[in-house]
């Protein structure tokens, strides 16, 4: 658990650690407040599409993974599902996190990263993988946008887990408490998994940033009061000054070299898969915030990488967004910086249980 405490700059931003920790609070109690307003609490999805990619998806029937929607049938309060241990695992759980590392991650794992020792090249020509020298070729498959792409999804499923632990259920006595085992089993023992969290974080940060002067001129009414909508829009301004001051991602050194376009096409099929893949999630309010978030994700790299400063302009380009885009976007940052904020809650358990030993 030591390895939780993390400084210096984080690899491929222009941030580091402390400033991170220095925001989340204000950053965590803007969001908090943000979640909790009509427009951003109620989420619209078809939660029950077949898997696509194998026939059973392997039912959770545990209590903890059942929801209900409200009205229409397809939106759902998100206050009322917290994302916790819910029970979900064994060989279904692990079947989608697989597929995801395995088929859609360009062949990136842990292992591999760590190591240096990459698998072949994906996404270059054969023809200019064979004039590459062996070096090179290991370096071209682990090129800066593949470790990027790496990084999202490990960060995503760190920050899952850290929920997880985090509200982590007693079987015995039916109470709710952090599990700080299950934290340094799951994240704080893998160092780059909890890096990879703030790297998330920065990167959503950057992507709300951007997309700023759009979310301030968006049309919040029609779900709240007008009380309400006025709130909405001054909080989502605080949460913006934060993000202006530490989403410092440079998307602008990433999809520059000869193979960007082909690159940057196989970086969307891979996660519009990933995206796909939660439709294969046995547990109901899992496959929820699996959607959530990879909706979440998928827009901020949208923002980050498709799009110019004429198109996120509201007045040239006002249906840019999709409300549930929005919606996703901005509690994807919630999931992201209430993980760190149960990272701190961890790191003084294990003070207390050192300070006790
Ligand atoms: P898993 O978390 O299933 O991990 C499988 C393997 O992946 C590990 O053995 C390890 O080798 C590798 N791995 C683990 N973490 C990382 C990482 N950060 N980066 C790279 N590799 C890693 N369960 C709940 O209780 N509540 C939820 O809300 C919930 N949401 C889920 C959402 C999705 C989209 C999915 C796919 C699963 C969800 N689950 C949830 C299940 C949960 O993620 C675990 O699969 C389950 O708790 C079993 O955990 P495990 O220890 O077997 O390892």
């Amino acid at each position: 658990c030591h390895n939780s405490i993390l400084t210096g700059p984080i690899e491929t931003t222009m941030c580091d650690y402390e400033t991170i920790e220095s925001v989340n609070d204000e950053l965590f109690g803007n969001l908090s407040e943000l979640v909790e307003k009509p427009f951003f609490r109620y989420f619209q999805v078809d939660l029950y599409r077949e898997c696509p990619f194998w026939p059973d998806d392997g039912s959770c029937n545990n209590p903890g993974c059942a929801i209900t929607s409200v009205d229409e049938g397809e939106y759902f309060d998100l206050r009322l599902v917290p994302e916790r241990y819910t029970g979900y695992s064994g060989k279904d759980a692990q079947r989608v996190w697989k597929s995801i590392y395995e088929e859609n991650c360009f062949g990136l794992s842990e292992l591999n990263l760590m190591t240096g020792k990459s698998p072949a090249p994906v996404s270059l020509p054969d023809t200019m993988i064979e004039v590459l020298h062996e070096d090179e070729q290991e370096s071209a498959a682990q090129c800066l946008e593949k470790r990027v792409y790496y990084k999202v999804i490990s960060g995503l499923h760190a920050s899952i887990s850290t929920h997880i632990c985090h509200e982590y259920l007693n079987q015995t006595t039916g109470e709710w408490h952090p599990n700080l085992n299950c934290f340094i089993s799951r994240v704080a023992s893998h160092p780059e998994r909890l890096q990879y969290i703030y790297f998330d974080t920065i990167l959503l940060l950057r992507a709300v940033s951007r997309l700023g002067p759009y979310l301030s001129a968006f049309d919040y009414c029609s779900t709240g009061t007008h009380e309400d909508d006025k709130e909405t829009l001054q909080t989502l301004t605080k949460v913006l000054d934060i993000a202006k001051d530490a989403g410092a991602f440079d998307e602008s050194i990433l999809f520059r070299g000869e193979n960007a376009n082909i690159l940057k096409e196989e970086f969307k099929t891979h996660f519009r898969n990933v995206t796909r893949i939660m439709d294969c999630v046995g547990c109901d309010k899992c496959r929820l915030w699996g959607k959530i978030q990879t909706t979440g994700l998928a827009t901020a790299m949208k923002i980050l990488f498709e799009l110019d400063e004429t198109a996120l302009d509201p007045r040239a380009n006002s249906d840019l967004l999709q409300r549930s885009e929005v919606v996703a976007l901005v509690n994807t940052l919630f999931r992201f910086s209430e993980s760190l904020k149960a990272v701190d809650t961890f790191r003084k358990l294990w003070q207390e249980m050192d300070a006790a030993e």
